[in-house]
């Protein structure tokens, strides 16, 4: 049962007793009902309106999974495009270097500590 359906039940019980509606008590009772009848009308209304927000938190979190999903595959590509697979002339190690580590088309050997000049035009291939 819903709260409008007990606050309908209530109403007609309270008809079925068929009490003087010049009584103070029953003008007393009478307003409750009123104000239990209001209540429930505000109660509907809101469980509507939380079903809609509900649907639309529900159409906007798969929308942000989308997105999420692009800025992802996204920030993948981008990384992939950054690095660089290099190896050190001094002793053999290869060196995943991205962009940052690159100075002055030089870079350190983490490995030997050489530094040591890069063909810039050999490693963008
Ligand atoms: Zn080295």
């Amino acid at each position: 049962m819903t709260v409008s359906e007990k606050v309908s039940y209530l109403k007609g019980l309270v008809e079925g007793l068929d009490l003087d509606k010049d009584d103070k008590t029953v003008k007393v009772i009478n307003a409750i009902i009123d104000t239990l009848d209001e209540v429930a009308e505000c109660v509907s209304e809101l469980e509507l309106d939380v079903a809609d927000i509900s649907d639309q938190v529900d159409a906007v979190d798969e929308d942000l999974a989308e997105v999420e999903d692009y800025l992802f595959e996204y920030d993948e590509d981008d990384d992939e495009d950054d690095l660089y697979e290099i190896k050190c002339p001094e002793c053999g190690n290869t060196i995943v270097a991205d962009l940052d580590m690159i100075d002055n088309d030089e870079i350190k050997c983490p490995e030997c500590g050489a530094s040591f000049q890069l063909d810039i035009e050999e490693i963008e291939e």
